[in-house]
């Protein structure tokens, strides 16, 4: 038997009934990455020794019949998620050299479920792009195609769970980073409602959109992660206080009656790949004859949700990354003469291209003269979004939309344009703006070989309505049981 390409609820049963030990699926996913890590480049960073370590304490804790949902099993996890004692890096030259002191919430909740860490994924720098191009460490590749882009920003937790480098992954979402990346590597990624995890040992890109979530190989195994790192924290004021629901309890296949909001600003052709066009049809073709109910419905403001993510996304980062300043994290540039020289070389050598980008149009849309015209407006915009989901949810359960307009694009296409890049985030970003959750689960592959995510938005704290929507289009479909051939 492959260990690694076991999913995380296969591997369950098989750890709980002594048939494998947690020690030899984590030596498996190790040998998994030496064959195929040369060639995706999903890692930043491997911790082969605590992965080991913990793998024996949970074949210990299995061998006492104490067993949490994740006793054993090994995940990636993004490189901006502080791990104690291990290196955080945001795929940035700043932070390359930064070990944080504590552990992220999530993590305390995934070292208390009894997972085993791999290492940490790579990324576009503090999370900033579609492609991990922007990454200052490495370029990931897809795996279904080593000349394409695995998405982004969280392309190496996509790429290690599609190449079964490890069996599931936590990512973050700002605005598509969980569900575009999944969608180009065909694994499920939810993003969940703002507040239902915790942000804290999360680095900010932009505090008010940001949220973990996980990027696994199917339905089930993605609820078992959102399960495991739900819930509220004191330690995140933006955190809610709201008890989380059995997601995978939730997971009865049954769309019977279930009302699927089609918005028409999602389904249009312009710019659309006609392979993603009739994956979806397929996947609202599929919908009907389960039982659910198409609705038409409308986001008039959705044409505006790009142009307003990019000046509220820039604007909160510009403050957030304020604090990478030479004296207290990271990089130090030793040869300035003068304080305001450090800062400037520090951070003109720190931060790559589209990090500096961001910055620069954050505190342009925040300056005196043109904060009411950008970024008051912007956060005006986001209002009206949020209404739009809000009175679609009056006539609907769910919204089903595209991922992103087109199946993973080629390394290096969209490299000198980052309007074209900025625009890939059309579906995504809205339910960003406006708080609610979405995932993203396999529905098609392409002419070209390359897979195609079907998206779920739900209203807020109902991602166990997405989630069985995704599991039901599962139950009816082959998507999910495909692998890239490495
Ligand atoms: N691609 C988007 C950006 O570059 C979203 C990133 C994200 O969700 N972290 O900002």
């Amino acid at each position: 038997m492959d260990l690694h390409k076991l999913t995380i609820h296969e591997a369950q049963n098989l750890l709980k009934n002594k048939s494998i030990s947690s020690r030899e699926l984590t030596r498996a996913v190790f040998e998994r990455i030496n064959n195929v890590e040369p060639s995706v480049d999903a890692y930043i960073s491997l911790t082969k020794d605590i992965a080991l370590e913990q793998a024996e304490s949970a074949d210990k804790a299995i061998s006492e019949n104490n067993i949490q949902p994740l006793t054993g099993i090994p995940l990636g996890i993004k490189d901006l998620i502080c791990t104690k004692g291990v290196a955080t890096t945001c795929a940035s030259k700043i932070l390359e050299n930064f070990i944080p002191p504590y552990d992220a919430t999530v993590m305390d909740k995934l070292n208390a479920a009894g997972a085993v860490m791999v290492g940490k994924v790579n990324m576009d720098e503090f999370a900033m792009g579609s492609s991990t191009e922007n990454s200052g460490i490495k370029i990931t590749k897809n795996p279904w195609n080593l000349a394409h882009v695995p998405g982004g920003s969280s392309g190496g937790s996509a790429a290690a769970v599609a190449a079964d480098m490890c069996l599931g992954s936590l990512g973050s979402d700002t605005g598509g980073s969980i569900r575009q990346p999944a969608s180009h590597c065909g694994v499920v990624g939810v993003k969940p409602t703002y507040g239902r995890v915790s942000r804290f040992g999360l680095v900010a890109f932009a505090s008010s959109l940001d949220q973990i979530g996980p990027l696994a190989k199917d339905v089930t195994d993605a609820a078992i992660l959102l399960q495991m790192v739900a819930g509220y924290d004191p330690k995140d004021s933006t955190s809610i206080d709201k008890p989380v629901p059995d997601y995978c309890a939730a997971l009865s296949g049954s769309v019977k009656g279930l009302k699927i909001g089609i918005p028409k600003e999602y389904h249009t052709s312009d710019g659309m790949s006609p392979d993603v066009l009739s994956a979806v049809q397929n996947a609202m073709d599929l919908y009907k004859e389960a039982g659910a109910e198409l609705v038409d419905i409308s986001l008039p403001h959705s044409e505006y949700a790009v142009a307003a993510y990019y000046l509220i996304a820039p604007a909160e980062a510009c403050s957030n990354l304020a604090r990478y300043d030479a004296v207290k994290y990271g990089l130090r540039d030793k040869e300035s003469a003068s304080l305001i020289d450090m800062y400037r070389n520090t951070r003109s050598s720190g931060f790559g291209p589209e990090v500096q980008r961001r910055i620069l149009l954050g505190t342009y849309a925040l300056s005196a003269g043109y904060y009411d015209a950008y970024y008051k407006k912007a956060s005006q915009i986001r209002t009206l979004i949020k209404n739009d989901f809000m009175q679609a949810f009056d006539v609907c359960d769910v919204i089903l939309s595209p991922v992103t307009p087109t199946p993973a694009f080629k390394i290096g296409e969209n490299t000198d344009d980052p309007l074209t890049m900025y625009l890939s985030d059309i579906f995504t970003l809205s339910a960003n703006l406006a708080g609610i959750p979405g995932l993203s689960v396999p529905c098609g592959i392409s002419q070209a070989g390359l897979p195609i995510g079907l998206q779920l938005m739900g209203n807020y704290f109902d991602e166990q309505r997405i989630l069985n929507a995704a599991y039901c289009f599962e139950q009816g479909t082959e998507f999910h049981k495909m692998r890239a051939k490495l």
